[in-house]
């Protein structure tokens, strides 16, 4: 797993004055890599660093000096703007990227005036997805959204019974999927009508998915499973990820194949890679509750058991055009926490490759939705509203049961833990227009 190392420490602070603000989410602890390019030019996306409300431009300081030897090796191959060269080399290049940042950022450190002209606002940048998506899977692995969601259909018999078996997935697309900023139409498309034949036109019932996104680092070859005891190595970091759904259209198509146009119009991540070795603090037992089927021996490795969950605590925020026309700022509609998904991102990998498909740098793999236990914890406002049943009711007197035109959905997350700094992913926010306008 992720050492703890001084990279960590909750005293360090950084030159950047920004970074060492209680509330931000981005101290000189997480150093999240994306890439970024002055907002509104046509210059080619590199890679940064974001430090509390500044972006250290890594070509820069690695011209500068600031980066040396491995570190700087470490960026070879993506001056393009796309990182899978650096994330398929593994945990030591982003460790020695991490130790030069962290050494360079923190006050007195004697490379300050080198660094200081590398960096950009953050508010003067605009992102790309941080590397080539070749392919997306997305999960099940929230057990209270799938049991919600269940009870919908199967008040009876919410969960089938290969969920506690078997980490549930399908393949989704990665041409639709965007950066945090992403506009897209409302869908269309056949929906159960009242009779025999179908309707169709715009999506009535639009929602969100508030998921986490694991990126994966060094890929497998084809014919080669990953093991559990091996899994964590080809990971190379999180991101929030909201998997946009059309209910609508998803319960007419779903059947017998699963989600098709219903989720591969817009999928949306944060534009920060938080990696693995920021995360090592916030690492939790992975747990399965008394009475429930232990995993099979594939999916089961005592290092999962003692630390393979993520203690990440997940919030959705909205803000409708009514609240932005007020200036009024977005509304948090819940909150739940990555802990308790059901399969952990470890037995996400080794079940994904048991058969041997490899996967490959840059990979993403979506959590499914995390919904929490209570009540209004759910991950969906297909959960909160009751299948649209019990609307969502706003602070400004809105109601939602589903999303609106014009409403923008804002994920954001963070990791807390006593005797550590408070790292979070930064927004994961989305718009959605009128049918047919872009
Ligand atoms: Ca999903």
């Amino acid at each position: 797993m992720y050492g703890i190392d001084e990279t960590h420490d909750a005293s360090l602070r950084s030159w950047v004055d920004s970074a060492n603000e209680a509330q931000t989410d981005f101290p000189i602890q997480n150093l999240p890599i994306g890439v970024f390019r002055r907002a509104g030019s046509q210059d080619t996306f590199r890679p940064g660093v974001a430090i509390g409300d500044q972006v250290v431009d890594l070509l820069a300081a690695r011209d500068a000096g600031v980066l040396k030897g491995e570190a700087a090796e470490a960026l070879q191959g993506c001056e393009s703007g796309e990182l899978n060269r650096f994330m398929a080399q593994g945990r030591a290049a982003r460790l020695a990227l991490r130790h030069a940042l962290s050494a360079a950022l923190r006050s007195g450190s004697p490379q300050q005036a080198a660094l200081q002209p590398c960096l950009l606002r953050q508010a003067d940048v605009e992102h790309a997805l941080p590397c080539r998506v070749g392919d997306y899977t997305d999960f099940y692995t929230g057990i209270h959204h799938a049991t919600a969601v269940g009870k919908l259909f199967r008040p009876d018999n919410p969960l089938l019974p290969n969920y506690k078996w078997v980490p549930i997935g399908y393949h989704g697309r990665s041409s639709s999927l965007g950066v945090s900023g992403q506009v897209f139409v409302r869908p269309q498309g056949q929906t159960k009508g009242a009779g025999d034949t179908p309707e169709f036109g715009p999506s009535k019932r639009l929602d969100y998915e508030l998921e986490v996104g694991a990126f994966i680092g060094t890929g497998n070859p084809l014919g080669t499973p990953v093991g559990m005891e091996q899994a964590e190595d080809h990971l190379f970091g999180l991101v929030l990820l909201n998997d946009w759904s059309a209910r609508d259209l998803q319960a007419w198509e779903y059947q017998p194949l699963g989600p098709f146009l219903a989720k591969n119009f817009a999928s949306t991540i944060s534009p920060w890679i938080v990696t693995m070795e920021a995360l090592a603090p916030f690492r939790a037992p992975w747990t399965r509750a008394e009475g429930d089927p232990q995993p099979l021996p594939y999916l089961d490795s005592p290092a999962n058991r003692r630390q393979g969950a993520v203690d990440m605590a997940l919030e959705v925020w909205l803000r409708t055009p009514a609240m932005a026309a007020a200036g009024q700022p977005a509304e948090r509609l819940m909150q739940s926490n990555f802990r308790d998904a059901y399969w952990s991102l470890a037995q996400m990998v080794a079940h994904h490759s048991v058969n041997g498909c490899n996967l490959q740098p840059g990979d993403l793999l979506g959590s499914g939705t995390q919904s929490g236990p209570e009540e209004g914890q759910g991950g969906s406002l297909l959960e909160l509203t009751h299948g649209g049943q019990k609307p969502v009711r706003l602070a400004n007197g809105e109601t939602r049961t589903f999303l609106a035109d014009g409403d923008t959905v804002i994920l954001r997350a963070h990791c807390q833990r006593d005797g550590f700094r408070r790292i979070g992913f930064g927004d994961c926010a989305g718009t959605v227009l009128p049918a047919g306008k872009r």
